[in-house]
């Protein structure tokens, strides 16, 4: 074998939580065929797997992982297809999502300008249809290459393939585990105007016409506002970003929790339009409504002091710390609002 087994591996410090126990065995893979040849090693020992790409969205069980841990690191950003003014570009999974961006508005490409500094990796952007600021990478992902577990062998899966939804697509629902992302292939436009459609941005370029530079940088911006850009030297970025989803309700239950809502002194809920049937409701709101604020300290986690979505590691916490304050937040909007709040990040050993 061409690579290296590791065994017995830390996993915390692959994660943005820092928290996590070890891997039984752990497998950096360089190439396709590294890839290949780890899945098989998994396969002859009837291991467990799990993929791992930047760790940026997953919470590792205290017992860690008895199994394989696969990270995908292979690397390689091109140009493959210029077609009139769509500009498409192959990125390997093990690229670093936001050094994808810098590249692509360095080419003055647009249609990821709005992702700028979300952490984590190519490999990991189509799983949950990674978006913000009013852009998903759905919008440009053309198509995505992938092992197939199900058929041993690589395929190319197209965008409506993908099934792409609000933080969803195959890889985390009808398919979870079936496919390893290897390479993403994005559409962009060649000096395309940025896409400012969500308040935040609004607000920040009242008046101005703003190009894919400057908007990557007023997103960077408002981001670390909100710790939501990794950055050793804040506190309240050891997360793993939202902890929740925004829940997406009918209209028909929209109306029972506005009545619930009312009764308990609020005058209105916000919410989302999503199509005519259903809406959004900001989970932020229905969390800091049930008792949580900014800055919530529950033992060696807490909650962001910017942020009301990102539960974040205080220093020395555990998973089975995280999963106490979870549950004690969703027991809380359940009890006031009776809505289930779904957590965002993968749950691994558990
Ligand atoms: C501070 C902070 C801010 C964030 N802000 C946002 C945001 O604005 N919007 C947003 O959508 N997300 C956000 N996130 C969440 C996270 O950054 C994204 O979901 C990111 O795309 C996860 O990528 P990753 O490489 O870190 O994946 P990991 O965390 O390593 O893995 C996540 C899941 O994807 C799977 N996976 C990863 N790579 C592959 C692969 N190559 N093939 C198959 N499966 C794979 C894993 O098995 C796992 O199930 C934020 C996180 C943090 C810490």
């Amino acid at each position: 074998m061409s690579f290296a087994i590791q065994t017995n591996v830390s996993l915390a410090e692959y994660t943005t939580l820092k928290i996590g126990g070890r891997a039984r065995f752990f497998v950096s893979a360089k190439s396709e065929s590294e890839v290949i040849q780890a899945l098989d090693f998994a396969d002859t020992n009837d291991l467990k797997l799990f993929i791992l790409g930047g760790g940026s969205n997953i919470l590792i069980a205290d017992e860690g992982f008895d199994g394989l841990v696969l990270q995908i690191a292979l690397k390689g950003v091109s140009i493959v297809k210029e077609k009139g003014e769509s500009v498409y570009v192959e990125a390997a999974a093990g690229e670093n999502w936001d050094e994808f961006v810098a590249f692509c508005i360095g080419k003055n490409l647009q249609g990821v300008e709005c992702l700028s500094g979300i952490p984590g990796l190519i490999g990991g952007s189509p799983v949950q249809n990674v978006g913000a600021y009013g852009q998903e990478v759905s919008e440009t992902i053309v198509s995505v290459r992938c092992f197939d577990k199900s058929v041993s062998r690589i395929v190319e899966l197209t965008n409506a393939e993908c099934e792409f939804a609000y933080r969803a697509s195959v890889f985390n629902s009808s398919e979870k585990n079936r496919y390893i992302v290897l390479a993403v292939i994005f559409a962009l436009q060649l000096g395309g105007a940025p896409k400012i459609v969500y308040r935040d941005l609004q607000n920040y370029f009242v008046g101005q016409k703003p190009d894919l530079a400057e908007t990557r940088e007023a997103v960077l911006k408002i981001r670390a506002e909100k710790s939501m850009v990794l950055d050793a030297q804040d506190p309240n970025s050891k997360s793993a970003g939202s902890f929740f989803k925004n829940p997406i309700v009918s209209r028909e239950n929209l109306a029972k929790i506005e009545k619930r809502a009312r009764t308990i002194g609020f005058e209105a809920v916000p919410f989302f339009e999503i199509d005519e049937n259903n809406v959004k409701i900001p989970a932020a709101w229905l969390i800091e409504k049930s008792g949580f604020d900014k800055g919530f300290e529950f033992g060696n986690v807490g909650i962001s002091s910017r942020h009301t979505l990102a539960i974040i590691n205080r220093g020395g916490a555990t998973a089975q710390d995280v999963i106490g304050l979870k549950n004690f937040i969703q027991a809380k909007v359940q009890q006031r609002f009776a809505v289930e709040l779904q957590p965002e990040p993968i749950f691994v050993g558990f």
